[in-house]
């Protein structure tokens, strides 16, 4: 139970730093982008993506829903549970793919956490690879001429 508590002290501290560390702007990928504020060190746990935890056959219904709308909030945990940004999401979904991301992913004890790959300079748009496995039908707009599927 204390470490339960704990963590989520800590999530707490995370995402208040967060809001030193990265803002939501407009993006030339697609749509709300997530945007460095300042210099963001290699290998710093940026955020979490945060979400309702759902099942992954909870998440298949939902999925459909957000895709007609063009949203990707659905990222898996494992092979059967799946956080759902659009129940208590924060800023963490508004960051767009990339296949060539600056982020990269850390999965530890059920939290999604948003780490830089590499130094991030200031006004640097935050991308991470979606990695996604569903339908892929949505163009990647990451870069021009990227012939990827999302
Ligand atoms: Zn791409």
């Amino acid at each position: 139970m204390e470490a339960s508590v704990s963590g989520r002290r800590t999530l707490e501290q995370y995402q208040k730093r967060a809001k030193v560390l990265i803002e939501r702007r407009r993006s030339k990928i697609h749509g709300w982008g997530v945007f460095a504020k300042t210099q963001i060190k290699r290998s710093t746990k940026i955020i979490n993506y945060a979400g309702e935890k759902i099942s992954q056959k909870e998440s298949g219904k939902r999925e459909e829903k957000y895709l007609e709308k063009g949203h990707i909030w659905c990222f898996e945990l494992n092979s059967r549970w799946v956080r759902d940004a659009g129940v208590g999401g924060n800023i963490a979904r508004f960051i767009n793919h990339k296949c060539q991301p600056n982020c990269w992913i850390d999965i530890e004890d059920g939290i999604i956490w948003i780490r830089a790959a590499r130094n991030i300079r200031k006004g640097e748009e935050l991308s991470y690879d979606y990695e996604t496995t569903g339908r892929r039908d949505i163009p990647c707009l990451c870069r021009r001429g990227c012939t990827n599927k999302l």
